[in-house]
């Protein structure tokens, strides 16, 4: 049975490519998550053949039997990850290792198989490579990539399946955010919670996003850009964004994060900025922040700023935090020093402008 390691992709180019001028016009205003590249990279998994039939072939719709188990029980991971374009025109991913292996704590949390790290990233590489033409133009464009798996079996009985097909789509992206939001403002969901113990909240699974939508979806009636979760079991605790794990800058040079204690995604940016900010000189402190402290430190001043964070927004200011019992501002309203200058510090390793102390950077050609 094949373990990845020896397996290789078979690379079946698209014949039919979008025509350059049509794909230079595209790529002038890419937006986020709705343009995509030519190909597509595919692996399936069985039962009895493990790991097979590694391809790099072109993007397409794939076919799916009514029945099969994604569809009715959510057996579905992905990932999140950008290429990004260097200063000195080379190609290169932030941390993939640091992907791949979250890929497989979310599979063994969702009962699936643990795709090897260097088929992951044989994947994310050979995508990169053949579509290398679609990096966008734009002042901060980059290749996003998508790695997911999912259920394939045709089965409706209720267990793990045995059968899975691993994708990965790519798709250039512009700012995650409209250009002009410098602060986004967020929703406190009193009703709904995104993760609870004992759950899945420290998966990357579709099905988190899917509980989290209704919430979001408040936050935008609510005229706020963002919903922010609490814990599940008080109501108490500020967690994390319905996609980005959050900050508080304190004005005595301390860095508060919530720890990771199941029902929080342990980001990749979190990870970085965390050492980033020690790096600065900051105390960074993992551990709970209630939303009462949160309101009466930002009244206090104490609490200085706050930041959300993620692979698609990078480093976001929260200016506005608002609930069913009012609002608050933090600091100026708008995005504060240390912010700026942690956003910075990790653009300019990402870009390649900046020394890559941490071996953060892997080129690719
Ligand atoms: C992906 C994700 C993040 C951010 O993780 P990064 O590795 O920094 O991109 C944060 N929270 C949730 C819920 C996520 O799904």
């Amino acid at each position: 049975m094949a373990d990845g390691k020896t397996l290789e992709f078979n690379l079946e180019p698209c014949a039919t490519p979008v025509h350059a001028s049509e794909r230079e016009r595209l790529l002038e205003n890419p937006g986020f998550g709705s343009l995509f590249t030519d190909h597509m990279a595919m692996i399936r998994y069985s039962e009895a053949q493990g790991w097979h039939d590694a391809r790099i072939t072109k993007r397409e719709p794939i076919l799916m039997d009514p029945a099969s188990s994604v569809l009715h029980y959510a057996q579905e991971i992905f990932e999140g990850m950008k290429a990004y374009r260097l200063a000195d025109g080379a190609t290169a991913l932030f941390r993939p290792e640091e992907n791949a292996k979250r890929f497989q704590a979310s599979a063994r949390r969702m009962a699936m198989p643990e795709l090897p790290e260097p088929l992951f990233l044989k994947s994310v590489e050979a995508l990169v490579d053949i579509d290398r033409e679609w990096f966008p133009s734009v002042e901060g464009g980059s290749l996003y990539l998508r790695p997911f798996m999912f259920a394939s079996e045709v089965f409706l009985g209720v267990r793990p399946a045995k059968e899975y097909l691993y994708l990965v789509i790519a798709s250039p992206a512009g700012g995650y955010f409209k250009s002009g939001a410098s602060a986004i403002s967020i929703w406190v969901s009193e009703h709904y919670s995104r993760a609870a113990p004992g759950g899945t909240g420290a998966a990357k699974c579709g099905g988190n996003y899917a509980g989290s939508l209704i919430a979001q979806a408040e936050a935008i009636e609510q005229n706020c850009d963002q919903v922010v979760f609490l814990d599940a079991a008080e109501h108490k605790w500020v967690e994390e964004l319905g996609g980005m794990n959050l900050f508080f800058v304190m004005n005595d040079g301390t860095l508060v994060t919530p720890p990771l204690s199941g029902t929080i995604l342990p980001g990749i940016t979190r990870n970085s900025i965390m050492t980033l900010a020690r790096e600065e000189g900051l105390t960074v402190v993992e551990q709970p922040y209630a939303i009462d402290q949160w309101e009466a430190d930002a009244a206090s001043g104490k609490l200085v700023e706050t930041f959300a964070c993620g692979t698609a927004a990078v480093v976001t200011a929260v200016g506005t935090v608002r609930s069913s019992g009012g609002a608050f501002t933090i600091g100026s309203g708008g995005p504060g020093q240390l912010t700026e200058k942690l956003r910075r510090r990790l653009v300019d390793i990402q870009r390649g402008i900046a020394p890559d102390d941490h071996g953060w950077v892997k080129k690719l050609f």
